[in-house]
């Protein structure tokens, strides 16, 4: 079976990426995932994801924003702080000349969108089905498929491979692409939680000595609360009761939307950072967590695997040969920049509000400070917010700030 493009894995990012192509380019494109949607589900969940700004505008540019707006819960403000000090950062819409910085969206409001979108694209879905094998040629690639529907294995040739596979890419391992990881022992905690008072579409990030509580603003009065744990807490925290966990969240967070009530079902995800050595081979592409995985601290990982989706669709355009050289020398050089700085800044915060060094307290403190005030770093730290140092991506980020 011959195509221009293999993209292996279905999630958001490559099912985004299919839609794309679909609306964008006339090559042949092929969709590979190992789960059978919709009766199951790739890999979203209960989960709702913060889209920013930048994401909002890519979502618009491939024709499915109308779609997702009636489930998504705009943010129009963020308070970031720090338990036990007065410092905050605050940034509000109105800032940066928008409606909103972003959006909170059921992560299967987003699946659903896509998958629904992709049944009348033209691409070829083949799931459930999994990538088992690939050979990289000088004119393209060979994937071998194992499905339960067809044996022997299915062999595919593609002239480009996009590999939106996941933080544990079989693509990545099977090509030999090296990555760093960093296991970071903590798990996020996910849930759904019912507020006392309005949350006025304000999403909190409250640093504590244990991780981060983020509460981000959810229709009516609730609000997706993900809580970052050190490991055995978050296990603690798995098997506490719903009103056992609901005090813990609420001593945690404090009073200021009132009490929590009516928890939603909790999921736990353990957190590490896997960044790819590149983001590019001979007729391969890695985009998403394929490429890098990012900790949630920030809310970045999906919204910069979106961005990749966006340059990868823009390169595709009008190329002759999708996995030319000089197409995937003009994607890795588009993407460097944003890659580097999204997963460094994602670490830092992690690492320096997780550690206790002394006189460390103080630095961040100033820091959430400094931020607040000085008008030129307050500018940088909301334009990455936004997305809007994400390069060329084929979307204006015009606002009227
Ligand atoms: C707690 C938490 C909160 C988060 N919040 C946010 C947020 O607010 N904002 C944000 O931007 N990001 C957020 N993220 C990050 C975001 O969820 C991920 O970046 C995003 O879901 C990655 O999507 P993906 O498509 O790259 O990978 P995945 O979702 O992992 O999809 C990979 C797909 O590939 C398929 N697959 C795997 N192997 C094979 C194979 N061999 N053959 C065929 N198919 C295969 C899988 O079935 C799967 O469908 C959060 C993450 C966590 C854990």
């Amino acid at each position: 079976m011959n195509c221009d493009i293999a993209i292996v894995g279905g999630g958001l990012v490559g099912a985004s990426l299919a839609v794309a192509l679909a609306r964008s380019s006339k090559q042949r494109v092929i969709l590979i995932e190992a789960a059978r949607p919709p009766q199951s589900a790739p890999s979203w969940d209960e989960r709702c994801i913060a889209l920013n700004d930048a994401s909002r505008r890519i979502f618009e540019s491939f024709g499915l924003w109308d779609a997702l707006r009636a489930e998504a819960e705009p943010i129009l403000a963020t308070h970031i702080s720090e338990r036990g000090r007065f410092g905050a950062a605050r940034f509000a819409a109105a800032d940066a000349g928008l409606d909103a910085l972003g959006y909170n969206v059921p992560l299967r409001a987003i699946g659903a969108v896509l998958w629904q979108r992709l049944g009348d694209s033209g691409v070829e879905l083949l799931c459930p089905a999994r990538v088992s094998a690939v050979t990289a040629r000088e004119d393209g690639v060979e994937l071998q498929l194992e499905s339960a529907s067809t044996t022997p294995a299915q062999t595919i040739h593609a002239r480009l491979l996009a590999a939106a596979d996941g933080a544990q890419s079989a693509v990545r391992k099977l090509l030999g692409i090296g990555a760093e990881t960093r296991d970071y022992a903590q798990h996020a905690v996910v849930s759904a939680v019912r507020l006392a008072r309005p949350h006025a579409g304000v999403a909190y990030e409250r640093f504590l000595e244990s991780g981060p509580l983020a509460l981000i603003p959810k229709s009516g009065r609730s609000a997706s609360l993900v809580w970052t744990l050190p490991s055995a807490q978050a296990e603690a925290a798995m098997a506490a009761s719903d009103e056992d966990y609901l005090q813990r969240a609420q001593d945690a967070f404090g009073g200021r939307l009132g009490r929590f009530t009516d928890l939603g079902r909790r999921l736990s995800y353990p957190l590490a950072r896997v960044v790819a050595d590149v983001c590019t081979a001979p007729r391969v592409a890695l985009l998403g967590n394929a490429s890098q995985s990012l900790h949630p601290v920030a809310a970045q990982g999906f919204n910069l695997g979106l961005r990749d989706v966006a340059v990868l669709a823009r390169r595709l355009h009008d190329a002759a040969d999708p996995g030319d050289a000089a197409v995937l020398a003009a994607f890795t050089e588009a993407r460097g920049s944003d890659r580097s700085r999204v997963s460094g800044f994602t670490d830092l915060l992690v690492r320096s509000f997780s550690n206790r060094v002394p006189g460390l307290a103080q630095s961040r403190h100033w820091g959430l400070v400094a931020v607040d005030l000085l008008p030129g770093l307050r500018e940088q730290v909301l334009r990455q917010h936004l997305g809007h140092l994400g390069g060329e991506l084929g979307v204006s980020l015009e606002t009227s700030a």
